[in-house]
């Protein structure tokens, strides 16, 4: 039987609303969340990003500023934007879109942005408040992972999870959150060994990597749960025809558009799996749902207020210790 999908888009609706819903309460309470996207120069992709996460603030009631330093600014300069947003009580969220020009120092104007206001959870602070389970603010795609989970009711607890990927926005803070949520974890890389047997451990299987289709069947086992972060544009067809040959509909797209999205497995794993998440429409969903959350969270924690449960799915507790996880 074919493994199930996991509708990503689904979830997505679902925290969009349930984020919406928070927000209709703070602004009755007279607190209105804003969010800063600092824009810098004229990437088109950075652009079409950027205008979609304003877009979502829109949609759900978040008060949204965009700023558009030219390509041309100094590290300085950007730090001193970033600064400035600091500073302002109308802000809760500050955004620096990905990449920065060649000539910018990108984690020296990252680690200027006030970590209370991180809510891309990248700064160090919020990184250690994730491995130590205190209040803060979780990287948005990592954090859309376990809202899958969650949402999909997948065991988590006591579950073997291979993550494959050990970057500081996905592999690592999404082992960071599995551990929290007390699976035990491993985290594979381009060194480790055999990979197709550490990947047939897991229960649960996240592919992080930026290779088109290179999960296959053989790594995966019966019955897993594969969460598909990769996000891979193929142009070529000899590529297209061996991952999507027969699929109509992904061959009327490449027809028309000369190229397609697949994620970092090959299609087939489905035939293994118990369930997966589609590329496009799985993970990637998720990540601006999660932006917004983050937006919200941020504001409630900058008052000191609690984090609501409507936005906020409850990690596990874990049995061996007394901390409060509210760490996501
Ligand atoms: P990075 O390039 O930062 O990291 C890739 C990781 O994959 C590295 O740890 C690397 O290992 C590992 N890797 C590469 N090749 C192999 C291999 N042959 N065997 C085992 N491991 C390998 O990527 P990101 O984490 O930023 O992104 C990963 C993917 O997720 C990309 O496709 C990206 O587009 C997508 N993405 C999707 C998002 C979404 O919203 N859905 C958000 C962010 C990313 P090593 O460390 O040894 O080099």
């Amino acid at each position: 039987m074919p493994a199930h999908v996991l509708d990503g888009n689904l979830y997505a609706t679902q925290i969009k609303s349930e984020v919406g819903e928070e927000v209709r309460h703070m602004v009755e309470a007279g607190v209105r969340p804003g969010l800063a996207a600092v824009l810098v120069g004229e990437n088109p992709a950075s652009q079409t990003y950027v205008r979609s996460k304003v877009r979502a603030c829109e949609q759900l009631g978040i008060f949204s500023e965009l700023i558009t330093p030219p390509e041309s600014s100094t590290t300085e300069e950007l730090i001193a934007v970033v600064e400035g947003l600091n500073q302002r009580d109308d802000i809760d969220g500050i955004l620096v879109q990905l990449p920065l020009p060649a000539n910018v120092d990108s984690k020296a104007v990252l680690l200027a942005v006030d970590p209370a206001k991180d809510v891309d959870g990248f700064h160090p602070v919020n990184v250690g408040n994730l491995s130590t389970q205190r209040p803060g603010l979780v990287p948005c795609t990592p954090a859309g992972c376990m809202e899958i989970l969650r949402r999909a009711n997948i065991p988590i607890e006591g579950q073997e999870a291979v993550i494959v990927g050990r970057s500081d926005i996905v592999g690592k803070p999404l082992a960071m959150l599995l551990t929290n949520a007390n699976a035990t974890v491993t985290i594979c890389h381009s060194r480790t060994k055999d990979l197709p047997a550490v990947c047939r451990r897991g229960d649960i299987l996240v592919a992080a990597i930026g290779r088109p289709g290179f999960i296959t069947t053989e790594f995966v086992k019966p019955g897993a749960t594969i969460l598909d972060v990769g996000i891979n544009h193929i142009s070529d067809p000899a590529d297209f025809e061996r991952f999507f040959k027969g699929d109509e509909k992904r061959e009327k797209q490449f027809a028309e558009k000369g190229s397609t999205i697949i994620g970092d497995c090959d299609p087939r794993v489905v035939r293994i799996a118990g369930a997966v998440t589609p590329v496009p429409g799985g993970v990637g969903k998720l990540t601006i749902a999660m932006l917004m959350s983050n937006t919200v969270k941020a504001a409630r924690l900058r008052r000191g207020q609690s984090l609501a449960p409507a936005a906020e799915a409850q990690p596990a507790k874990p049995k061996s210790t007394k901390a409060k996880n509210n760490a996501e």
